[in-house]
């Protein structure tokens, strides 16, 4: 049997094992913005790279990029987010409580007092500003970036020429976003400072459909790899009244979250509004040469982009279960082996064991893999802590061991036992473990 997870269940999962905490909690909290535990880091850096790797195809050039976290004025007047990168923000004049004004249902009041009282709806900025130096003035003024892709884009001709790639190839950045959303909320779902993997796909206009498709399919097929519920998961075209004023497609990746089906990445065909803009406005020419026809143009690009938070969040929701084992629950993260922050545990059945198991343990650790030792409670409550942090195998040395030279591997999620040789532990987890998510 299981059960779905509220938010509430995985907030709290979070704090009890040390995944996420609320930042600055010590000092009341800071709303929107969150604190990776060590779970946390080790689970998000799996998602990095099964990202990462998702992208690789033996015919497709992808190469890697890290851009400035704060960007000059005139990046994003280019970009078009100091006119555009607004929400509609509006209060309710009798609570006094704020929203987005698209988030809610204004004619049937608010959805706190249920008064139907409101300010203005106005248009609110979600870029954080800041002047670079001690002058305060327009020309040192700055922002934090609200999108890691404005980055790529500055530096095309950069990219492009120290590399000696052709069109087309991609630029992919994991990298730090901040947007001042008027009302964070779902925990890692919408806050305020946040990590996105984004690609940016340059191609030639008469080829951008069909790459589209093309990234649309290879990023569906990138969640079922990585263990996400096939039924909970869909992609879904936007109409042509949703279409942000740049793109001439987009199809959202979409997860049944408790709260609803929500976006968990944006795939858009942002057609050559960034180049060309920049091109605008920075008098420089960001134009390739197509030697074959003998002609310059602008390139397109197709744009993959998802929260590393949100996909952190979405990851725990489908893996989230609780078992019923007789008269027994069971709290158990499912993850994929390739997410699971840890991979197999050492566990000796008592501290008399701890030194031939942390032998054992040491060897393995060699191989590379996140693995724990843990010698501290009965056996039941460290299977329990595994199951809870997803940790899929559980190696136990007992007192048999110590004549048979054989251990006990207990499977996450079917539960069972089965003894295989001391010596086999290794293949054992280069088998189970280390074969990627079907990428
Ligand atoms: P939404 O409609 O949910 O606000 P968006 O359309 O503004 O999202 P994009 O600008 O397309 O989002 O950003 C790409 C991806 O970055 C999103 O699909 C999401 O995974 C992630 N993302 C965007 N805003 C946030 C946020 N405030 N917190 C966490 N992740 C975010």
């Amino acid at each position: 049997m299981s059960t779905k997870p509220t938010l509430e269940d995985i907030v709290s999962l979070c704090k009890r094992r040390g995944f996420v905490f609320q930042s600055s909690e010590l000092y009341g909290g800071l709303n929107g913005v969150y604190d990776f535990g060590h779970l946390g880091v080790l689970m998000k850096n799996n998602l990095r790279s099964a990202w990462l790797k998702s992208l690789q195809a033996p015919d497709k050039t992808i190469l890697l990029f890290e851009g400035a976290l704060v960007g000059p004025q005139a990046v994003w007047q280019a970009s078009g987010h100091i006119d555009n990168f607004h929400d509609p923000m509006v209060d309710c004049l009798n609570c006094k409580k704020r929203f987005r004004a698209d988030d809610i249902d204004m004619e049937k009041g608010c959805p706190y007092c249920g008064k139907k009282e409101w300010t203005e709806v106005r248009q609110f900025n979600m870029m954080f500003k800041t002047h670079l130096g001690a002058t305060v003035d327009h020309s040192t003024a700055a922002y934090l970036r609200p999108e890691t892709a404005q980055s790529i884009f500055i530096n095309f001709k950069n990219i492009m020429s120290s590399h000696r790639v052709k069109i087309p190839f991609g630029v992919a950045q994991i990298g730090k976003a901040f947007r001042n959303e008027i009302t964070p909320k779902q925990f890692l779902f919408r806050m305020r400072e946040f990590e996105q993997m984004e690609m940016e796909w340059f191609c030639t206009a008469d080829t951008s459909n069909e790459y589209f498709k093309y990234w649309c399919e290879k990023r569906l097929s990138f969640y079922t790899a990585i263990g996400i519920n096939p039924q909970k998961i869909r992609l879904r075209s936007h109409e042509k009244t949703e279409l942000s004023h740049y793109s001439s497609q987009t199809s959202d990746v979409e997860y049944e979250y408790p709260f609803g089906w929500k976006e968990l990445e944006g795939i858009a065909d942002r057609g050559n509004f960034d180049l060309s803009q920049h091109s605008k406005y920075s008098g420089k020419d960001l134009s390739v040469h197509d030697e074959e026809k003998q002609t310059s143009y602008i390139p397109n690009v197709v744009e993959t982009s998802v929260g590393a938070d949100r996909l952190f969040l979405t990851c725990l929701f489908d893996a989230y279960t609780i078992d019923t084992l007789g008269q027994e629950e069971r709290l158990v993260l499912k993850l994929h082996p390739s997410i699971a922050p840890i991979k197999a545990a050492f566990l000796p059945l008592v501290k008399k064991l701890n030194d031939p198991m942390h032998h054992i343990y040491t060897d393995i650790l060699k191989c590379g893999y996140t693995i724990e030792f843990d010698d501290s409670g009965s056996i039941g409550k460290r299977y329990r802590r595994h199951d809870e942090i997803g940790t899929p195998f559980c190696f136990t040395y007992d007192f048999d061991s110590e004549t048979d030279h054989r251990i006990t591997v207990r499977n996450r999620d079917t539960l069972q036992q089965e003894r295989i040789s001391i010596d086999a532990i290794k293949n054992y987890i280069g088998d189970k473990l280390q074969k990627p998510a079907a990428l």
